[in-house]
C-alpha cells in the first residue's frame, strides 16, 4: 500500500512544520522519498476517486505522455479519456485486462490533450480502508506502450503477409527441425502442424537439394546472413518442385544463430513455360530448316533441268549425226547413247517430282488408280533400296478399286513410308535382300487400307505415337518430321495412319483414304 501514502495534488496535504517532529518519523521519511521518485519517475503514477477515476493526484510525467499540466488533469475523470472502444473493454474484462494478486493490467487508448490517442498499458490497485473494507481509491502506474503495441501490430501484419504469402516460407530450428511453416507451404506439404509431424528439414527436400543446403547453402547463410539459389522441394503425391530458394540465418542480439527461415518460390509454372518456349522455338528452328532446304531443293531442280535437256539435246545431235550409218565404230555407240539419253530423262522426270513436291500448290482431290502410283514411286526408289540391299514390291492388285487423293500429296505419303522401310532394312546386315511391299485392300464399303511392310528393324518404341511425334528420331541425321507431316496429309483427306509391329519381325504402316465412287 505504499504507493497509496502518494499525496494528492494539493499543497494543504503536504506535511507541515506545524505537524511537528513526529510527522517525521520513518514513515513520514519513506513518504517523502517515494513521493520523491514518483515525481521522477518517467511512468506515470495517478490515484483515482473510486466512481469515477477522478485524478486527485498525478505525477509529473502526466505531462510528458498526455501532454496536461498538472492543474488541467486533477479533477478529470479517466473515462473521458477512456477511447469509447477500450472503456468497454475494461468493464467487460477483456482479454486486454489482466487480474493478478489484487493488481489489474490494463492496455488501452487515451486521449492526449492534443486530441490525439495514445497507448498506455496501466496497473492499478484499489485502495480499501483496512478496518472498514470501503474502497477509498484507486492507485495506477501508467506507461507508455505504443512502442510495444505498434511493434506487436507491424509484427501482426507480417505475419500475416507471411502467412498470405503464396511463397512457401520454413522456419528450422538449429537441430534441422521445422518449427512453422506458413499456409502455402502447409497446403502444399499437406502438415497441419509441423512440429507435431516431427517434420524435418531433410523432409521438405529431395535428398540431392538437401545435400547441396547442408554443403553449401547453410554455410554460406551462417556466414553471410543469407544464401539464394535453386533447389528441389518434395511433397506427398507429387513430383518434385522446382523453387527459387532463400535460405536466412536470423540471430540473436549476441550475435548467435538462433534459427533459419526458408522462404521457397515455385517456379514449376515458370519452368514448364520456358520448356514450352524452348520447344517452340526448336519448331521454329526445324520449320525454318525444313523450308530453306525445301527452297533449296526446288531450286537445284530448276538449275538442274537445263543441263539435262542439254545433254538430251546433244545426245540427239550425234545419234543424227550417226543416221543410218553402217560404220561399226559407230554403230556401236547407238546403245550407250540411248542409255544417257534415257538416263538423263529419267533424271529430268526425278527433278520434276521433285520441284512437284516443293511447289506449294492447292490440294487436288481426284481418283486415282494407286497401282500405277506405287509402280512409278518403286522406280524412283529403285536405285536407294538397290544400294541397300533391299528389294521394294508392289502388291496392289490392279482391280483395286481408286482412292479419292491429291496425287502429289498421295505420293508424299507413299514415298515417305517407303523410304522409311528401306532405311529399316538397311540396318539389318543379311546377305540375302530385305523386303519391303506395298499391298491394299477395301474396307468396308467406302474405304481403302494400305499397307506399307518392311523385313526392318521393328518399331523403336512401344508406343507407337510417339513416332508421329513432330521430331521424334532415332537417326542420327533424322529430322523427326516424315511423320507427323505423313500423318497430318492422311489426316487432311480424311483418313487415318498408325503403325504397327509385325508378327514376324519387322514394322507395317497401314493408313485409310476414301474410295472413289
Ligand atoms: P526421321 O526419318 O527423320 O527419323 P520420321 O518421322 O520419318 O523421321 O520417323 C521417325 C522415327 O520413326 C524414325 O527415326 C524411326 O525411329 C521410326 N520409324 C519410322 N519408320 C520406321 C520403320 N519402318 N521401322 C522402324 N522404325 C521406323
Amino acid at each position: 500500500m505504499l504507493l497509496s501514502q502518494l499525496p494528492e495534488n494539493n499543497p494543504m496535504d503536504t506535511p507541515t512544520p506545524q505537524q511537528g517532529l513526529s510527522a517525521l518519523t520513518d514513515d513520514a521519511e519513506r513518504n517523502r522519498l517515494l513521493a520523491e521518485m514518483a515525481e521522477q519517475s518517467t511512468d506515470m503514477i495517478s490515484r483515482h476517486t473510486p466512481d469515477d477515476w477522478r485524478f486527485i493526484y498525478a505525477s509529473p510525467a502526466v505531462t510528458h505522455l498526455l501532454g496536461y499540466t498538472l492543474d488541467e488533469i486533477i479533477g478529470m475523470s479517466a473515462y473521458e479519456l477512456y477511447h469509447p472502444d477500450d472503456v468497454e473493454d475494461f468493464k467487460r474484462r477483456s482479454p486486454s485486462v489482466s487480474y493478478e494478486r489484487g493488481l489489474y493490467t490494463h492496455t488501452y487508448r487515451f486521449r492526449c490533450k492534443d486530441g490525439h490517442y495514445t497507448w498506455l498499458e496501466s496497473t492499478s490497485r484499489s485502495i480499501r480502508d483496512p478496518n472498514s473494507g470501503e474502497l477509498k481509491e484507486i492507485l495506477v502506474v501508467s506507461r507508455d506502450a505504443s512502442r510495444r503495441i505498434n511493434a506487436e501490430q507491424a509484427n501482426r501484419r507480417l505475419a500475416r503477409i507471411l502467412e498470405s504469402s503464396s511463397d512457401l516460407v520454413a522456419f528450422v530450428g538449429l537441430d534441422n527441425r521445422v518449427t512453422d511453416l506458413n499456409e502455402a507451404a502447409r497446403r502444399t506439404l499437406g502438415v497441419d502442424n509441423p512440429e507435431q509431424a516431427g517434420l524435418a528439414l531433410a523432409d521438405l527436400f529431395t535428398p540431392e537439394s538437401y545435400q547441396q543446403l547442408k554443403a553449401q547453402a547453410i554455410p554460406t547463410a551462417s556466414a553471410a546472413g543469407s544464401w539464394r539459389g535453386e533447389a528441389e522441394m518434395q511433397a506427398p503425391g507429387r513430383a518434385p518442385i522446382p523453387v527459387m530458394l532463400e535460405l536466412l540465418a536470423h540471430r540473436s542480439l549476441d550475435d548467435r544463430i538462433e534459427y533459419f527461415s526458408t522462404v521457397a518460390r515455385d517456379m514449376s509454372e515458370a519452368k514448364a513455360i520456358e520448356a514450352e518456349k524452348q520447344q517452340y522455338q526448336a519448331s521454329i528452328g526445324h520449320a525454318t530448316r525444313l523450308i530453306t532446304m525445301g527452297e533449296m531443293a526446288s531450286g537445284l531442280a530448276h538449275e538442274l533441268n537445263q543441263p539435262l535437256t542439254a545433254i538430251v539435246n546433244y545426245v540427239r545431235g550425234i545419234e543424227r549425226r550417226i543416221g543410218d550409218s553402217d560404220d561399226p565404230k559407230l554403230t556401236v555407240l547407238h546403245t550407250p547413247l540411248q542409255r544417257i539419253s534415257a538416263t538423263a530423262l529419267r533424271a529430268g522426270e526425278i527433278i520434276r517430282r521433285m520441284m512437284d513436291f516443293s511447289r506449294k500448290s492447292p490440294p487436288q482431290r481426284q481418283a486415282v488408280d494407286l497401282q500405277p502410283v506405287v509402280n512409278d514411286l518403286i522406280e524412283f526408289c529403285t536405285s536407294t533400296a538397290t544400294r541397300q540391299n533391299v528389294q521394294v514390291e508392289n502388291m496392289i492388285s490392279a482391280d483395286l478399286a481408286a482412292v479419292v487423293a491429291d496425287p502429289i500429296q498421295l505420293e508424299q505419303i507413299l514415298l515417305n513410308l517407303l523410304l522409311n522401310g528401306i532405311e529399316a532394312c538397311q540396318q539389318i546386315d543379311e546377305s540375302t535382300p530385305a523386303q519391303v511391299w506395298v499391298d491394299a485392300s477395301e474396307q468396308g464399303t467406302d474405304q481403302v487400307i494400305i499397307r506399307v511392310h518392311d523385313q526392318g528393324t521393328g518399331l523403336p518404341v512401344t508406343d507407337t505415337e510417339q513416332l508421329f511425334e513432330q521430331f521424334f528420331t532415332t537417326k542420327r541425321d533424322g529430322l523427326g518430321m516424315g511423320l507427323a507431316i505423313t500423318r497430318s496429309l492422311v489426316e487432311a483427306h480424311g483418313g487415318q495412319l498408325w503403325a504397327e509391329n509385325q508378327p514376324q519381325g519387322g514394322a507395317v504402316f497401314c493408313f485409310t483414304l476414301d474410295k472413289a465412287t
